[in-house]
């Protein structure tokens, strides 16, 4: 059988029932039964691969695990219900007191939270670093280091780090490097492929992208994901079957949703880059973006994510998010409808000015999530709302 992207993302499917349907079904059952004491026992001894309980494993959940794996070259994976429950699963598989991260200082607001209020309680420390200072990172390794913490590109700054740059430093110093792979999805970047021992997605956002169910996934080697799934099955994060189903029927037409969000994206920051009401503009795929080169390296296209700074700080903003008439105002992202946020005030409100500015975000940020309306009118409603 073929193995492009698209036909692995559609042909991927549990055996059929005896019905023989042509969509997979949803399997919704908590537990499994079996054919006799002797089956029960080598199941429960891992002799014998199958499903036993629905925390464990679940037709659905296999099926898009199974998926997720072949289009990132990961030889395992385990779904969970979010994509903060992947990142909390996979510090708790591998990380224990006295343990320390090298993470990326721009990384998703409940990930710095777990950085800072969780882990920290369990004697977990971690150092920031910048995405666009590769040459720091090295320096920030120390003995009791464990992991090495990357989104690229960041959100929202949209700032970009080479992945094998990170995978060779993993190497030499024996530390897990971990991706959060969310923005780009296995279509557009593939960690594993590029020396990361550990990819992690939030499902919620492209790979539903309709903004319909929440879900994540781990996926990695063998051996990695066995400690994953050893933490995984008692501590209970797992994916619900009815979810699975809808995250593998999405995996069906990521790729060509993924085309449009980039055709798209690109075409709005090209407009935004020549508008006298914006400062500045960034987007992986542009040629000004200080990371152009690598992000073309290590990436298919830019992602659907613009973020542009506009003039007159947070007036500025306001204004043109007040002016957007089609654009959704709204935390979320990597969905078909184009949203606008306003980093400053929502997801980073948080953080003080100065840890905003090391982050790139400045009063007059705004991270545009382009959707698949009709490109004319996602450029009408922008152009609108800057003119207002
Ligand atoms: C949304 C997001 C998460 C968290 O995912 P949930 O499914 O909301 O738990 C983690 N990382 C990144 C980069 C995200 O955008």
């Amino acid at each position: 059988m073929s193995k492009n992207f698209e036909t692995i993302a559609i042909r991927t499917q549990t055996e059929r029932s005896l019905h023989k349907e042509h969509s997979s079904p949803i399997y919704l059952t908590s537990s499994y039964k079996f054919d006799d004491a002797e089956e029960m026992r080598a199941l429960f001894a891992n002799e014998k691969e199958g499903n036993v309980y629905s925390r464990y494993s679940n037709p659905n959940t296999s099926e898009f695990i199974e998926k997720m794996c072949l289009l990132e070259g990961a030889e395992d994976g385990f779904a969970t219900a979010t994509g903060m429950a992947s990142i909390f699963t996979t510090f708790g598989a591998f990380l224990k007191s006295g343990d320390h991260i090298v993470s990326s200082r721009s990384v998703f607001g409940s990930t710095h939270q777990l950085l800072t209020n969780v882990f920290s309680k369990w004697g977990v420390t971690f150092d920031y670093a910048d995405l666009d200072k590769p040459q720091d990172w090295e320096g920030l390794i120390k003995p009791n280091t464990k992991m090495l913490f990357v989104e690229t590109p960041s959100n929202p700054g949209i700032d970009i780090i080479d992945l094998e740059f990170l995978a060779g430093l993993a190497k030499k110093h024996n530390v897990l490097l971990v991706v959060d792979n969310c923005f780009a999805t296995p279509y557009l970047q593939q960690p594993i492929k590029l020396g990361a021992d550990i990819s992690i997605h939030s499902a919620t956002k492209y790979i539903d992208g309709q903004g319909r169910v929440l879900g994540g996934v781990i996926l990695g080697s063998k051996d990695l994901i066995t400690e994953i799934i050893n933490f995984a099955r008692h501590s209970g994060p797992s994916l619900s079957p009815f979810n699975a189903w809808i995250l593998s029927k999405s995996l069906e037409t990521l790729a060509i949703r993924m085309d449009r969000h980039c055709e798209n994206a690109l075409k709005v920051a090209e407009f935004l880059e020549g508008h006298e009401q914006v400062k500045l503009v960034k987007y992986p795929f542009l040629k000004s973006h200080p990371q152009y080169e690598i992000a073309k390296k290590q990436m298919k296209q830019g992602g659907g994510i613009v973020t542009v700074v506009v003039k007159n700080g947070v007036e500025g903003a306001r204004k043109f998010m007040d002016g957007l008439k089609m654009f959704s105002i709204s935390a979320n992202l990597a969905d078909t409808r184009s949203i606008a946020t306003h980093p400053a005030t929502s997801t980073h409100s948080k953080l003080t000015e100065e840890q905003r500015l090391e982050v790139g975000i400045e009063q007059g940020t705004v991270r545009l999530s382009i959707g698949l309306e009709h490109i004319d009118d996602i450029i009408a409603d922008i152009k609108g709302a800057l003119n207002s």
